[in-house]
């Protein structure tokens, strides 16, 4: 649970709910929230859902859902209430409303009444003679005469902010000092024509309501800072904001081919990585090196671990890569560090319909129990279980056709034979037992162990890669072992 916050951090996590859950909002909210916790700060989760076009409630759910999966918990917000909720946008847009009426009041926002092909000419005539092509302003300073005719054409107007004629320069967390000049943040819209608020108004509005110290997000977003500092500088001229937060932007993260990680792509999908069975916590710490690092020698750490150590300074700016390669590597080094029980109940669901191919019945809890270590060392996610184990629940092993090439060759039969003599008489309480009983019928054919075993193991489990062959064979046990041999025997002689 959330630990009572214990300094005047506060942060927020405000993903909109839109699409499923990817990597790209799972990273932030994972730098608000170790950020949070490190300074016993405030994690402030809010939803922004103004959209109501690209919203949904079952993205919604899924948002939360996904991010109790993760292990996240947030000091206010959905399911949790806190002082200034609710925490949902779309239950606040009284709030919002007088918001702009008073900033249209004090003279920092004005009506523009631009209809959308007039600014499209504009701006292609600015463009071509070499101008900013961002607003320019045409509505400022509209007389009463002019917004007269402008009614009486009936045109509705959007609000428009009216920014400082004056160069912004702030510090940001990861970034250090930023300079943006007035011709690159030309005024921009707060409210819709129709009176939807936007993105631009409402997620100021709300930082400064909640009283957010640190806005931490994604690099894609740092356009919209020059903007919303000089729409704080109002909002606290009007009593509304008590100061401007300290901004920091998180770095892009690079997919395939060297292109932004979009959140389209297959890989950045959460909902991806948790049906292949990654641990939370192996995610986690994957995505963690996404623009952070513990120290340069340690990749693996907990949760915990980040907290204690967590610096925003330490944020490397430039662009992430994502590999999925590595991510699996962390992953597979989580699954290693949980202690077997654990291991064996978070395989739990892999091992049940829909994902287990076998029967309810062929499941045995012993074998899976006396199975598990073997397979715990191997894994780089968990759903891997079902294709490493399903020899001991299927009544037959799935021969895969091309391991079957690969391990019956020539003389594969007179092998399986020797072999299955040897078995036959061995120590079947013992897998060292088993191993020397294939040693010996490969010496018998001149063969290493590598190349006598490979028969066998395709023979018991259908596949030529798997958990240590001896072992496999103790746990199936004599009798079925045997039966498969002389089922292959058979196939091979047909
Ligand atoms: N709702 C915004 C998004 O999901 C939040 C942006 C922000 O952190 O300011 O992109
Ligand atoms: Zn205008």
């Amino acid at each position: 649970m959330a630990s009572a916050p214990g300094s005047s951090v506060r942060v927020r996590f405000c993903p909109s709910p839109t699409g499923n859950p990817h990597v790209g909002l799972v990273r932030t909210a994972l730098f608000n929230w170790a950020f949070a916790k490190h300074h016993q700060g405030t994690l402030v989760f809010r939803i922004e859902d103004t959209d109501a076009a690209r919203d949904s409630e079952e993205s919604y759910n899924q948002l939360l859902d996904s991010l109790r999966w993760l292990g996240f918990d947030w000091d206010e917000g959905p399911e949790i209430g806190g002082p200034h909720a609710p925490y949902r946008q779309s239950q606040r847009m009284d709030l919002y409303k007088d918001v702009a009426e008073r900033l249209l009041d004090a003279g920092h926002a004005y009506r523009c009444y631009c209809s959308q092909e007039e600014l499209d000419t504009r701006r292609d005539a600015a463009r071509a003679a070499g101008r900013p092509s961002g607003y320019d302003g045409h509505c400022r300073d509209l007389t009463e005469a002019q917004v007269a005719e402008y009614q009486a054409q009936g045109r509705t107007p959007i609000v428009r902010f009216r920014m400082p004629d004056e160069t912004i320069t702030f510090t940001d967390l990861v970034r250090g000092e930023l300079t943006f000049t007035p011709e690159n943040v030309p005024d921009f819209g707060l409210v819709r024509a129709n009176g939807a608020p936007l993105y631009t108004l409402v997620n100021p509005v709300d930082d400064a309501l909640m009283e957010i110290t640190h806005v931490l997000r994604g690099e894609d977003l740092l356009s919209s800072t020059p903007r919303q500092i000089a729409l704080y500088k109002a909002l606290t001229e009007l009593g509304i904001a008590q100061r401007t937060p300290h901004f920091g932007h998180l770095p892009y993260v690079m997919g395939e081919g060297n292109k932004k990680l979009s959140k389209r792509d297959p890989e950045s999908s959460l909902n991806l990585y948790r049906e292949r069975g990654f641990l939370p916590e192996g995610l986690l710490n994957y995505l963690s090196l996404l623009g952070w690092s513990l120290s340069a020698d340690q990749d693996i750490f907990t949760m915990d671990e980040m907290v204690a150590a967590f610096d925003i300074a330490d944020v490397n700016p430039n662009p992430a890569r994502f590999d999925l390669k590595k991510c699996e590597a962390i992953n597979a080094d989580h699954i290693r560090l949980l202690d077997v029980k654990d291991f064996t109940e978070r395989c739990a669901p892999w091992l049940k319909a829909p994902f287990a191919p076998w029967s309810p019945e062929g499941f045995d809890e012993a074998k899976w129990e006396a199975i598990a270590p073997h397979a715990q060392t191997r894994l780089k996610v968990l759903s891997e279980i079902t294709d490493n184990v399903d020899f001991l629940f299927l009544p037959e092993p799935v021969f895969d056709e091309a391991s079957w090439t690969k391990a019956m060759k020539e003389g594969s039969d007179a092998l399986l034979t020797t072999a299955r003599e040897k078995l036959e008489s061995a120590d079947w309480t013992s897998a060292e037992s088993l191993k020397e009983a294939v040693l010996a019928a490969g010496e018998a054919h001149g063969l290493k162990l590598g190349k006598a075993q490979a028969p066998v193991r395709v023979a018991v489990t259908g596949r030529t890669v798997g958990l240590p062959l001896f072992e496999s064979l103790e746990i199936l046990g004599k009798e079925k072992t045997l039966t498969r041999i002389d089922a292959a025997l058979a196939k091979l002689a047909a």
